[in-house]
């Protein structure tokens, strides 16, 4: 079937695109930054909303509309995801109301249209991946989809008097994002009710004026849309109550030969010989390392930067430790503990010690609180007691969700 396509090289045919809605000023989840770039469970919410969408298989791109005076905030949570991916391509710069950044969205996707577009708002940051495949499996075969859930509380309808009535809820759904569209029915839609003036709450509303079948897959109740402040709080705690601990640990070994100063934790310390090694032989940043890949079960720091690849002869040690925080932040997981031993004799290491947890702190990003620096001799005794090596082991502690929430 591939042989008998012909799409331009490079072309959006045939591929989906997540449009992610983030343009809304909104403060009112609390505390002054606009509430997408807020951390949720130390993530900033349309982080985690992007996140979602380009960990998923079914998904070619992502695009997310801002506003345009947000460009610093948008570049400060989401910059490290567009260098390590393909497929985050620059934001788009939204309008005063939904609708027309939807539209702003859609128009800037237009010189290269994909075949089907996903809108989501950026306010869902919990969206479980099953629902994007509901909805592009809905998609086969409809010309939208819209994730709904059943209306649970009986509804009441309230009069200017105290006089209520009871609204029968059989026939009602709750509207989810993200919502599925072929793309140029989509745009179609948007531009004819941006001529007409015509105002709606979401876009599949736009399609059923054009009478468009909808159809309707299963949302999910973690798929909210977080608004008040109470459903920042309850937002985090589903995410902290989810997260698993994984430890892991490190060792790593080098050896001391002539020189007038060794690297330990990214600090350079004055002695009377050098640790030996491929790259700069940081023995305290290799088992750091080790310790963080162990913890994802992520192999280990020889099979990322392989020793017979001239391109780490003499590297900074803080490239590998920085690769392997990226890792932790890819799989959607954080730092919570880093605790290093060093073995040795001499130098010592008690003048140095904050010094190296300042500098570990800062490759990690973690505060300094939750790194820990020890030394420890060998009493004298072998390799290390005879100062012909230095070593180092270390133990990470990551929270990670769970496995099937970043995957599945
Ligand atoms: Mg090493």
């Amino acid at each position: 079937m591939a042989a008998s396509m012909s799409t331009t090289p490079g072309s959006s045919a045939g591929k989906t695109v997540a449009l992610i809605v983030a343009a809304g000023r909104g403060e009112r989840a609390g505390g002054g930054m606009p509430k997408q770039y807020r951390p949720l469970a130390g993530v900033p919410m349309l982080r985690r909303a992007v996140r979602t969408f380009l960990g998923h298989p079914r998904i070619d791109a992502v695009r997310v509309v801002i506003a345009p005076e947000h460009h610093a905030l948008y570049h400060a949570a989401l910059d490290d995801l567009a260098s390590g991916s393909q497929s985050l391509g620059p934001a788009i710069d939204g309008g005063a109301e939904r609708q027309e950044s939807v539209r702003r969205g859609l128009e800037a996707l237009a010189d290269d249209p994909p075949s089907r577009v996903l809108i989501h708002d950026a306010a869902r940051p919990l969206l479980p991946a099953a629902v994007i495949d509901r909805v592009l499996d809905a998609l086969q075969v409809a010309a939208a989809a819209l994730p709904v859930l059943p209306v649970v509380d009986t509804l009441k309808r309230a009069t200017d008097t105290a006089a209520m009535t009871t609204v029968d809820r059989g026939n009602l759904w709750r509207a989810q994002t993200p919502q599925g569209f072929h793309f140029a029915p989509l745009l179609a839609a948007h531009r004819r009710a941006a001529a007409e003036g015509v105002e709606v709450t979401d876009d599949t509303a736009l399609m059923e004026r054009s009478g468009a079948v909808v159809a309707r897959v299963a949302g999910s109740e973690n798929a909210m849309k977080i608004t008040t402040t109470e459903d920042h709080h309850r937002a985090e705690a589903l995410l902290n109550a989810s997260l698993e601990v994984r430890v892991g640990t490190g060792f790593d070994v080098h050896r001391l030969g002539p020189g007038s100063s060794v690297i330990l934790a990214g600090v350079v310390i004055p002695h009377d010989g050098s640790l030996i090694g491929h790259s700069d032989a940081d023995v305290a940043l290799h088992a750091l390392v080790d310790a963080i890949l162990g913890a994802l079960a992520d192999g280990d720091i020889g099979a990322h930067f392989p020793p017979s690849d001239p391109q780490w002869r003499g590297a900074a040690s803080d490239r590998f430790l920085a690769d392997a925080v990226r890792r932790v932040a890819a799989r959607g997981g954080v730092i919570r503990h880093l605790d290093l031993t060093l073995l040795c004799e001499r130098p010592r290491i008690g003048p140095h010690r904050d010094a190296m947890r300042a500098r570990i702190a800062a490759i990690c990003g973690v505060p300094v609180s939750r790194v820990s620096v020890k030394a420890t001799t060998t009493e004298r005794l072998g390799f290390i007691g005879r100062g012909e090596g230095i070593a180092a082991q270390a133990v990470a502690t990551l929270a990670l969700p769970p496995e099937d929430e970043v995957d599945g």
